[in-house]
This record gives C-alpha cells, structure tokens and sequence, in this order.
C-alpha cells in the first residue's frame, strides 16, 4: 500500500475537510495577487471559516505546526498586507463568509458585524434603522470591515467623525494560538486596565484575527449640501476649510482636492462623468456639509459661504449639487480618481499627511523635485485635503509610455511602468523625506504591508520600533501571524 505523505497541507485539508480549506487552483490565483498586482505570491491553500469556532481551530491547528496565516478581507489594500509570500507555505484565511450583522441596536446607536461583512452592507443595514455608519471610501463595494480595522482605514469623513479605530467600541478577536479576546462590548465607558483593542486596530493581521467588531452609528444625516469648487491653488482649499468650519457651525464632513489632472483622467478613463464646471481650474474641492435636522437650509447656507469666498477671490467658480444624482455625479468623480489612475498605467502612492499650515509647501516643494527628476511622469495629488492627507502619486503617461530614453542620467526619459518601478524605491524616499521634514507621515491611511516596512524602518525611532517587534512576540510568539508585514523578520 502507497503511504499519502503528511504534509502540512494534506493533514489541513484531511482535518478540516474541502468545506473549508480549498486548494482549487481559480480560487487561489484570485487570492495570491493584490489588487494593484504589484505583489504575487502562493498561497499553500485557502481557509474559509464560516464562524469563530471555525477560526479557532484553524488557527490552533496552525500554530501547533507553526503554519503561517494571512488574513484576508476584500483584498483592496494598497501595501500587499493581504498577499501570501512566493514559499507555498502560508495559508491564507479569507474572513468572506462571516458577512453577517449580528444585531443592531439604534437606542445604544451601535452595531454587532462579523469581520467580513462589506462595508457598504454595513452602511446600508445603518440605513435601515434611520442610522448612519460613516465609513466611506472607494472601495467600499469589496473591502470588509475585518480590513477597515486592520488597516485602521480613513477615508472621506474623517474630518467630522475620525478614522475606523474611533467608530469602534468592541472587537472579537482570536489570537494566534487559539484563544479568544472577546471585547465584543457595545460600552461607550470601560476603563478597565490596558485598552487592548486598539493594538488589533491597524495591526494589518499580525497579530490575530478579528472576527467580529462593535462599531459606532450616528444620526443619520437629513440634511446635505455638496458643492464642487474651482480654486486657484492647495492654500486656498485650506482657507475655506477654516471658513467653511467657522460658517457652517462645524457642520464640514468632508473635504477633498482634486487637481485638475485628476478629474481629465476620471473624464477619459470612467463612464457617465462630465465636468462640474465649463472653466478649467488647476485645482478643485468637493465640500460637503451636512446635518441630522431635517429643515437645516444647507444649501442655502453653503450657497452664502460659497459667494462671499467668490467675492473676495478666494475661489473662481462653483457648482452646488441641486439633487442627489447631481451629488452622486460628484463624488462619482472623486472616488473614481484611483481607477482613472489604473487605467492610465502605473502609478507610485504616497499616502501622506503633514500639518494641515504645512500641506501648501509640502506639495509645492515636493512637486518641483517631480518636475525636476521625473519630468515626463503624471502628478496626481489629490485627496483627504481636510485631514491634511493627500495620495500624492506619480503616474506613468499613456502617451508617453513607449518612449524610449536617451539621457541615463534622469529618471524619466523612458517612462514605461518598468522604469517607474525601478526607480520607485528612489522617489518615495525622495517624497518621504520632504514629508518626514514637515514632522509628517508617510503612511496616513494605507498601512505598511510589505510595501513600505523598509521605510517604516527608516523613518522610526529605534526604541518605538522595539516597543512593537515586543508586542508582536507578546501576542504572536511563533511569528505565525502574517509574517514580513509591517515588521520584518518575524517566522
Ligand atoms: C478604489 C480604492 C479606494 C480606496 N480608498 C481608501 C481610502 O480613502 N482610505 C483608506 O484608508 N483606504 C483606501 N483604500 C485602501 C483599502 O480599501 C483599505 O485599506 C481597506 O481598509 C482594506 O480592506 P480590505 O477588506 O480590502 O482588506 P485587505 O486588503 O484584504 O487586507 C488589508 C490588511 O488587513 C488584514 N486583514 C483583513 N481582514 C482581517 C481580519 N479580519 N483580521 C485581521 N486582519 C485582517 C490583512 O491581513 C491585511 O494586512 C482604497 C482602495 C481602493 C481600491
């Protein structure tokens, strides 16, 4: 008789059975790559609990043979925190079937959802009791909310209601060996010792696998009014921040710049859009105020803000939403600046903030060096302008990306994504520092995956990065727990 060997692989699949581990080869290829495909990996299978229970004995099992775990949710991230190493070692754990809302409450204004619940369907089941989550971002058709605390994401409501870790009050969490951290409370006061669920928050899954969390509901919003606005350059968007917080009554939930650049790529690359105003400018916002009363006059109010900043030139031109599709077209615009960008080539992210008085010449600074070393690439600097969060991200040029180069000596006369991701180590430490000098981040919203932890090296102090290669050890002794994500070395 034939012995089957005992692989880590065959002893998963005999003790867990094909209704939860996977090895079929489509399934895999989807979960190997990250959605910018800048990472490719191999993943030994694929683990698909349906509950915590299921969680639990997986990851026991894998932490028994010292198995690694990668946790995955939508796959939207941008640093290939969720893409498995090339080894064929790693199991990637796909939280896609616990997508259901546990219980909500609209008096405690909170809500119970498994980790793989989508963002959207959690904003759509707020709805539905007269509530509002307000998470919000580009992706948030397929990113889960497992992903959203893991990455601690930000997005376009920052300004008024913070990032994920201040929407949450509970999480569920099983820890690298089994166990399980149940924090699942819907309190809004409990000081009782060491807030451990901040740390799973951001942690990118290196240190456990949220299975369910307790989040946040607000009013929902009755009142809106959103306005597109042409202004002349970074400043003025930050001067009307300060006017429109003041005039408003604080009533600003988001504000976002959009170069001129961004919404041409969004006009050639994404259907059913067109251009809010007749007259070009460098530089826009989309501004939205809103309110939980029903009969607050935004838009007349917006409408008041908006001339008076006209009048003493502040901006040049602006088109307020005058129904919801109108608002929709808006924002069409600025949530489909990523994919316009993907579609024109590739393109290097720099997810930074810096001092909201410092974002004017950051990017003036920041932008000449691009004029300067990569003449010929696309400056697509846009985004959470509010939050002092900008993507500035450099992008090869359609038009140009076939020309061949003939001066070795600067970075852009051959333009193609090859060159661009040669030199891209390059740059970013070139834009990083110019951020780092403005006592900046160079990562506000995206994470480190394994994009940016040489940079997350260089760019923090020896003993900070001590303080979390110790709590990784406290929390994951066996390194089993998506290892070489934000740290390196740990397996
Ligand atoms: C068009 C577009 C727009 C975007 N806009 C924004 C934006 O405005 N703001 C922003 O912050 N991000 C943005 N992103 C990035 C991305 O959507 C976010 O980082 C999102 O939070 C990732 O969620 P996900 O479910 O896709 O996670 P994944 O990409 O699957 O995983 C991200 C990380 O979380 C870990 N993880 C996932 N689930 C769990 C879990 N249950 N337990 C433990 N670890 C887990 C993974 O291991 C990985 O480390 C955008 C992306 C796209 C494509």
């Amino acid at each position: 008789m034939i012995r089957k060997p005992n692989t880590p692989l065959s002893q998963l699949v005999e003790l867990f059975g094909p209704e939860l581990i996977t090895t079929d080869e489509i399934a895999l290829e989807a979960i190997n790559t990250d959605q910018r495909k800048i990472f490719k990996g191999k993943a030994l299978a694929l683990a698909l609990p349906k509950n915590t229970p299921d969680i639990i004995k997986i990851l026991k099992f894998c932490y028994a043979q010292k198995i690694a775990v990668v946790p995955q949710g939508g796959n939207t991230g941008y640093c290939g925190a969720a893409t498995p190493d090339e080894t064929g070692t790693q199991l990637v754990l796909s939280l896609r079937r616990m997508n259901k809302v546990r219980s909500i409450d609209p008096v405690n204004n909170s809500i119970v959802v498994e980790a793989g619940c989508i963002l959207a369907d959690v904003q759509r089941a707020a709805e539905e009791v007269d509530r509002f989550f307000p998470l919000s971002l580009g992706a948030e058709g397929s990113c889960q909310i497992g992903g959203n605390l893991s990455t601690n994401a930000g997005g376009v409501n920052v300004l008024r209601y913070g990032m994920t870790r201040d929407l949450v009050l509970g999480l569920e969490v099983v820890l690298a060996d089994g166990r399980v951290l149940n924090k699942l409370t819907a309190l809004r006061k409990d000081n009782t010792g060491y807030d451990l669920r901040h740390l799973f928050i951001g942690a990118e899954g290196t240190l456990g696998v949220i299975s369910a969390a307790c989040l946040k509901l607000f009013s929902a919003p009755k009142s809106i009014a959103t306005a597109f606005v042409a202004i002349p350059d970074v400043n003025a968007a930050i001067k009307l921040l300060t006017k429109l917080r003041s005039s408003s009554g604080d009533l600003i939930s988001s504000l976002e710049l959009i170069p001129h650049i961004g919404l041409e790529l969004v006009l050639k690359h994404i259907e059913n859009t067109r251009a809010p105003l007749v007259i070009p400018s460098p530089w826009y916002v989309l501004c939205e105020i809103t309110s939980a009363q029903v009969t607050e006059p935004l838009v007349q109010r917006l409408e008041e803000i908006l001339t008076a900043a006209l009048k003493n030139g502040l901006i040049s031109d602006a088109a307020i939403a005058q129904n919801e599709r109108e608002r929709q077209a808006f924002w069409r615009i600025r949530k489909h600046i990523p994919e316009a960008q993907r579609h024109e080539g590739h393109s290097i992210k720099h997810d930074i903030s810096v001092p909201i008085n410092y974002l004017p010449s950051f990017v003036k600074q920041a932008s000449a060096w691009v004029a300067q070393n990569v003449p010929e690439a696309l400056l697509v600097c846009y985004g959470h302008v509010g939050d002092g969060n900008l993507h500035f991200n450099i992008n090869e040029r359609r038009e140009n990306n076939q020309r061949k180069g003939t001066n070795q000596n600067t970075l852009a006369n051959n333009l193609t994504k090859d060159y661009l991701v040669a030199y891209e180590a390059n740059i970013q430490r070139a834009i990083h520092d110019f951020v780092s000098s403005y006592n900046g981040s160079f990562s506000a919203e995206h994470g480190i995956g394994k994009l940016k932890v040489d940079e997350l090296e260089h760019y923090t102090e020896t003993a900070e990065l001590d303080m979390m290669r110790s709590i990784k050890k406290i929390f994951d002794p066996k390194g089993i727990m998506n290892p070489g994500k934000v740290l390196r070395g740990h397996n």
